[in-house]
């Protein structure tokens, strides 16, 4: 079967892809979309969404279990029902899911479930089983997102030895779970675990956890982590690997040492790769680069100019936001348009408690580009909103150019760091200065006086400080 004549085809329906979807229709394309597995890719299946609601009821949990007397809120018989909380994560996922195709229906952009590859430049054939379809074209973008990367001797089998996938929908919670790799995924998905119990071990090959962010989140969270009773061996690997019984057994270099781990679960977070196997992109002669991701220009177009690549199949940070910014900017460029995509101030979040949150140049690499800094800090234990919550762990720190006055960098460790980094994201986007922050009228009493506090620091005039 042809079916023939689409302005515009996606594949894969990630953040990335539905949205530029979406956005090609709303443009007046006639637009359709291949996936292979469930809409909403990644983020939404296994990825963001499923272990946000994780971490979120797993924090009210240790709220509850941890804080709550300081209080003066007692609790006689808490518990966890984990089926339940998992059966909830399941329907969060499936409402947003539900929710995607309704948006795709609305648009009227055609669906084709089945895997594509392409055929030539203009063809693509998409395979369901013994069905095969074949799709043409005018415009195709690639957005097949990324997978896991597994270790070569400790390969997924997604009940032992799991990656993040896996790591979402375990049976129940394990007792002793090691985590190799203290990355974004390593140290959110371990809090999961370790809220609910187990005991964590996070083994890491650098010295520092999560690294690309600003070193002092990262050591701060690194002390904070420990303090929920995670143990962690940085600058260590796992060398060996060997099913014992019901148990896995690892030896691990740390400190010229060997030492002995035993789980009964290990999460493998040692980062993810690229996604374009049986895509055909050798047939059409599109080439990737070493790491395997797709080149594109600043168009996002590929060697081939009506062939375009979005998401994590590019280079870039892997997030979801930015998957969607590119999807977006992608059917603009499509439809003649400038595409607007200001990768300086795309932030990245880590939703661990506390939460840490940046946007722009870290401190180091500020001073590697070897600018005059002016640099802010504010404590959330001198914020009087944070002493009304209880939750005053953490700092903001705002990196400012002393010749402009403009703000280079927010890095944000504390309450709400997920939702208070966009006054730095807009700050950035807008080249708003210290200045501009440090005299705009922040609601009282809020978390955001942090950052005005911080920024009114970097000048020398903090109020409270
Ligand atoms: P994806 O979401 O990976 O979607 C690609 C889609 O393409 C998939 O559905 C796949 O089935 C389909 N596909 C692949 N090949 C084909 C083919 N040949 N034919 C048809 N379909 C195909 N990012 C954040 O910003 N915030 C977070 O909190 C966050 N949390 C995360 C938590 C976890 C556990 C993980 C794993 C990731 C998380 N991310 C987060 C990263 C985020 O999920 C990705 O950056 C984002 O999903 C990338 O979007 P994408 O559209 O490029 O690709
Ligand atoms: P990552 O690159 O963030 O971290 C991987 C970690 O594993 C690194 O610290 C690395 O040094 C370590 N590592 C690599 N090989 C190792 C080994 N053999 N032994 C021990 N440690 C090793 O990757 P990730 O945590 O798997 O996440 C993948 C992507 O998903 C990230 O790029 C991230 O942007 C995205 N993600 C984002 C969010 C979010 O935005 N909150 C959440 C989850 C995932």
């Amino acid at each position: 079967m042809v079916q023939n004549d689409f302005d515009v085809l996606v594949i894969g329906t990630g953040p990335g892809g539905y949205v530029a979807a979406i956005r090609a229709a709303q443009l007046g394309f006639k637009v359709a979309c291949v996936e292979k597995q469930t809409i909403g890719g990644t983020c939404l299946n296994v990825g963001c969404i499923p272990s946000k609601t994780l971490l979120q009821t797993t924090e009210n949990y240790a709220w509850i279990k941890n804080t709550s007397k300081s209080q003066g809120i007692s609790c006689s018989d808490l518990a966890i029902d984990f089926k339940f909380m998992m059966k909830r994560k399941e329907d969060v996922v499936h409402s947003l899911v539900d929710g995607v195709i309704g948006a795709l229906k609305r648009n009227k952009v055609e669906t084709f479930q089945g895997e594509a590859h392409f055929t030539d430049e203009h063809h693509i054939e998409v395979v369901n089983g013994k069905d095969r379809i074949q799709i043409t074209s005018k415009n195709i973008i690639i957005a097949t997102g990324s997978e896991s990367i597994p270790l070569p001797f400790l390969p997924f089998d997604e009940k032992k030895v799991v990656s993040s996938t896996g790591v979402l929908n375990l049976e129940s919670i394990p007792k002793k779970l090691v985590v190799i790799g203290a990355g974004v995924i390593g140290v959110e998905l371990a809090s999961v675990y370790a809220r609910l119990g187990s005991e964590v071990t996070i083994v890491e090959m650098l010295d520092s956890i999560a690294a690309g962010i600003d070193s002092t989140m990262s050591k701060l969270l690194l002390q904070s982590l420990k303090k929920q009773g995670m143990l962690f061996y940085l600058g260590a690997k796992v060398t060996k690997a060997a099913v014992e019984g019901q148990e896995i057994a690892m030896s691990v270099e740390h400190e010229q040492k060997s030492l002995s781990l035993l789980a009964d679960v290990v999460l493998v977070a040692v980062g993810r790769r690229p996604f374009t196997q049986r895509l055909g992109l050798e047939t059409i002669g599109i080439k990737t680069t070493q790491k395997g991701h797709i080149q594109v220009d600043a168009n996002l177009r590929t060697s081939h100019p009506h062939i375009y690549a979005i998401g994590d199949v590019i280079e870039g940070p892997m997030l979801a936001h930015r998957a969607t910014h590119e999807g977006i900017a992608c059917a603009e460029v499509i439809s003649g348009r400038q595409p607007i995509i200001n990768y300086i101030s795309i932030p990245n979040v880590i939703y661990t408690h506390p939460e840490v949150a940046g946007v722009g140049l870290s401190e180091n690499e500020a001073k590697a580009a070897g600018l005059d800094l002016l640099i802010g800090t504010s404590f959330f234990r001198g914020n009087p909103r944070a002493r009304c919550t209880g939750d005053m762990e953490g700092v903001v720190k705002v990196i400012g150019d002393k010749a402009s006055g403009r703000l280079l960098g927010m890095h944000i460790i504390g309450p709400n760091a997920s939702e208070l980094i966009i006054e730095g994201m807009i700050a950035l986007d807008k080249k708003a200065t210290l200045e501009d922050i440090a005299h705009a009228c922040h609601p009282h009493p809020t978390l955001s006086e942090a950052i005005m506090e911080a920024s009114q620091q970097a000048l020398g005039w903090a109020i409270h400080g």
